[in-house]
């Protein structure tokens, strides 16, 4: 999805097609430091084994099994405090725990400061019983159930993000016969498409999330909010897209979302307190990816809406951003064992692991580019193109389409994806009734598993027969 659609792939190893991905590195036992988590180190003075957080991935493998998230909680928490720290005071940052959500998880983001979105009941009592306190919490999605909606109004969440104009009708009408007001924000959709280096400033508001800016659709919700007991509108939301390098996208949408607060001052004489320009920046996947510091983002947006706001003679509002892959996704590898290799004479050699696309969808969904290597060992033999595969029921099953690995790989090989932790583990299923790996927590030296492996016996407990 990052990039256009792509030709199905080389034929012959020799014809590679041009910009599809980078020939095989000076030096494949090189880790660019870009798609690995930071305690990532290769160990040359014991065979060139990789550590994370002080351990090896043998011994990682040996004590977890395989495949496994390795998640180096260092990171994690470096990343978030990052966010919030290049934000300050004046904004706040809402961790979108749809890109992976665990107990630990919310610890982590309630220890570093951080705000939670949830979008469905099972998120929202992760949340909860991990202790995030309630009004930290913002609750998402475009059919939102009524028991959903109930639970999170009870339990006293922040936000509520209004999705529609019969959930603006909904949530009022819960909250009121609960005797409470529910602070809301409405989500709009601004016409603005990003994905990675290019944004579409006139896309059609053709989804299923938010209520349109065009066509006056957008003031008549705020005006519908405005007249309900149940509700206090505190702002405006905007997502625009996943994976986005480009801030220009988010430019185009700072100004149309400050464009409908001045039409609201201009109707209602009130100035909305705060804006949420949603989520997507991106990560390197490869190493061609080159994504932007926390702070580089959090300058050039808080420059857009008061620039905005300035011209608008409006006061600036409270600034919310929700990060979800540009936090976690960076932090995890998948660690698989290289089962069955198979070299296809000139073509490329397919390296089976012991997961796939039950454990990482996003390559055959939305041809997503990962990168590869070879972990528990270093090795100077010549480069082979390999296409890594799982070993499920499904020639679609592709984890990494094109990637050179040492050409003396062997079964019992080590080999990790990196840049698996966000929407991994949190999109993983049962298919073929594969158990959905662990994710295991790192740091100085100690492992420690926060989502311990499936077993038979889990599959086997929802078969009710
Ligand atoms: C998915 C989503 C996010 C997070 O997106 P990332 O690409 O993980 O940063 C944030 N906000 C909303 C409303 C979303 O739907």
């Amino acid at each position: 999805m990052s990039r256009s659609a792509h030709p199905a792939g080389p034929r012959h190893a020799d014809v590679l097609p041009e910009g599809h991905y980078s020939g095989p590195a000076a030096d494949l036992n090189e880790l660019d430091s870009k798609v690995w988590a930071q305690t990532v180190t290769r160990d040359d003075d014991a065979n060139g084994v990789v550590t994370v957080g002080g351990i090896d991935v043998k011994t990682l493998a040996e004590r977890h099994g395989t495949p496994a998230y390795v998640l180096d909680e260092d990171d994690f928490r470096q990343r978030a405090r990052a966010w919030r720290t290049a934000f300050g005071h004046d904004a706040d940052v809402f961790y979108a725990g749809k890109a992976f959500l665990s107990r630990a998880v919310v610890r982590w983001l309630h220890e570093e400061g951080l705000n939670l979105d949830v979008c469905s009941g099972g998120e929202l009592a992760t949340a909860l019983s991990a202790g995030m306190p309630a009004d930290r919490i913002a609750f998402h999605g475009n059919n939102k159930s009524t028991d959903e909606i109930e639970r999170a109004i009870r339990a006293g969440v922040g936000r509520i993000v209004l999705d529609s104009f019969q959930e603006i009708v909904r949530v009022a009408h819960i909250a009121q016969s609960l005797g409470k007001r529910q602070r809301v924000q409405i989500r709009i959709t601004v016409g603005v498409e990003a994905h990675t280096h290019e944004f579409i400033a006139t896309a059609h508001e053709d989804q299923k999330f938010g209520i349109p800016l065009a066509g006056g659709q957008a003031a008549e919700a705020v005006r519908r909010a405005l007249q309900l007991d149940g509700l206090e509108l505190i702002g405006i939301h905007s997502h625009i897209g996943s994976q986005i390098f480009d801030m220009s996208g988010f430019e185009v949408a700072a100004h149309r979302v400050v464009g409908l607060l001045k039409d609201i001052r201009d109707e209602h004489g009130i100035e909305l307190p705060e804006i949420d320009l949603g989520g997507g920046l991106g990560i390197a996947y490869t190493s061609d990816d080159d994504p932007r510091e926390p702070h580089e983002i959090a300058k050039a947006l808080t420059e857009i809406v008061t620039r905005e706001c300035d011209s608008a003679r409006l006061r600036t509002p409270r600034i919310s951003v929700e990060p979800g892959r540009a936090i976690v996704g960076p932090t995890a590898f998948t660690l698989y064992e290289v089962g069955t290799i198979k070299p296809l004479d000139g073509l490329r050699t397919y390296v089976s692991v012991d997961g796939g696309m039950s454990d990482n969808i996003r390559t055959a969904l939305y041809d997503a580019e990962y990168s590869v290597a070879l972990v528990s060992r270093r090795s100077d033999a010549e480069p082979m193109l390999a296409r890594v595969v799982g070993k499920h029921c499904e020639s679609g099953d592709i984890v990494v389409k094109d990637a050179f690995l040492p050409g003396d790989l062997a079964p019992g090989d080590l080999i990790a994806v990196p840049a698996t932790g966000a929407y991994c583990r949190s999109m993983a299923s049962n298919y073929n009734h594969v158990l959905r790996p662990p994710v295991v927590a790192v740091k100085d030296g100690e492992s420690r598993v926060i989502v311990r492996r499936e077993t038979e016996e889990d599959l086997l407990r929802l078969d009710v027969g």
